[in-house]
């Protein structure tokens, strides 16, 4: 079932590759869903990109109730257009959306959806090596009234920005803040869903991180302050003595699609990987008898980003000597090569469009 679209008479003009960047151009269409308790999800439609209107009431300016995704889209070796994973985004949603209690979407007009979208914008994705089309599901309360509740009315949209290779100049190792002061999420919270509320107050922590030179931080559990979370917007992973540890699923951490998919290379390539809970004491041992390889957070932006500093308590550990480590080498290129179409996608990862 294909939706309505109506074509902008006003194409924009694309920049240029190298002057990409992250979520800073979007595309000349967007995909619009309305809720009403009444209807439903009603009304899809691919649309000219423009701004919306909203009643200065809408709860989602008072309220918070408001949840969102990321995926790509990407150019193969051989000019196909591929998205990755996508059902996972969807069903991801549709779980943030349970907790924030918005009402589910059909994941597969969603995702039937997408492809149109995507098709519609296809000139959009920007070819280059390392370059992809980022793409923004999200959801909004959008009933005016002020009332504490769920709101009967919503908002889905998809939008689409073209973005740049994140390692243009190669992997470059960060350098990351261990937070104590403040805390991201804990047990029965919102830090499984992909909800804006988490980033607004993870602002504060990321901020602090920047004044000290660090990129961003490595989140800490709520309760006890002493095992391992996230960082940022990606989950982490520590290499100790040949070994690929990841914190499990306790519920405040996001469930990475990147995360679980190199848990599964990692299976298939048979290196010990290991999701339990894992101590920054455990870390810092690690490192102080030498047996800390390597550390690396997994997301959509960067699929990997290493680890090459790690402050904690006043003292900074250098991983690694600041290089990429063999696993992490070992994860991107498989990634990087099932998305750009080189390996052969023995996961059945991809959607090709037509
Ligand atoms: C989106 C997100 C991630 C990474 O998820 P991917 O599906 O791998 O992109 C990790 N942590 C947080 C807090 C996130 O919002």
């Amino acid at each position: 079932m294909s939706v309505p679209v109506t074509l902008t008479t006003s194409p924009k003009q694309k920049p240029a590759a190298d002057s990409l960047g992250f979520g800073k151009f979007f595309t000349d269409h967007m995909f619009v869903l309305d809720y009403s308790s009444a209807k439903g999800w009603h009304d899809g439609r691919i649309i000219p990109y423009e701004p919306i209107s909203l009643d200065p009431a809408s709860k989602v300016f008072h309220y918070g109730q408001a949840i969102f995704e990321g995926l790509k889209a990407y150019i193969t070796v051989d000019g196909e257009a591929l998205l990755f994973r996508p059902d996972r985004n969807f069903a991801r949603l549709n779980h943030s959306a349970e907790r924030l209690c918005i009402p589910a979407i059909d994941e597969q007009q969603a995702l039937e959806a997408l492809k149109q979208l995507v098709e519609v914008d296809r000139a959009w994705i920007p070819a280059e090596a390392g370059t992809s089309l980022y793409i923004r599901p999200f959801i909004i309360a959008t009933e005016a009234d002020l009332g504490v509740d769920e709101s009967t009315e919503y908002k889905f949209i998809i939008i689409m920005s073209p973005s740049g290779s994140y390692y243009a100049e190669g992997i470059n190792p960060v350098k990351i803040m261990v937070e104590k002061k403040y805390v991201r999420a804990v047990v029965g919270g919102t830090g499984e869903a992909k909800t804006s509320g988490n980033y607004a107050s993870s602002l504060i922590s990321s901020k602090e991180a920047h004044e000290q030179g660090y990129s961003q931080t490595l989140w800490l559990d709520g309760k006890e302050n002493k095992y391992v979370e996230e960082v940022g917007s990606m989950n982490i992973f520590f290499k100790i003595n040949g070994t690929v540890v990841t914190p499990e699923l306790t519920g405040s951490i996001l469930p990475g699609i990147t995360r679980d998919s190199m848990i599964q290379v990692l299976k298939h390539k048979n290196i010990p990987i290991e999701e339990r809970h894992i101590a920054i004491d455990e870390v810092i041992d690690a490192h102080t008898n030498g047996t800390l390889e390597e550390v690396f957070g997994t997301g959509t932006a960067a699929v990997i980003s290493p680890v090459g500093r790690l402050l904690w308590e006043g003292e900074e550990l250098v991983i690694n000597n600041e290089e990429i480590g063999d696993v992490s080498q070992l994860l991107y290129d498989t990634l990087t090569g099932i998305q750009s179409g080189k390996i052969n996608d023995d996961f059945n990862w991809t959607i090709r469009l037509t």
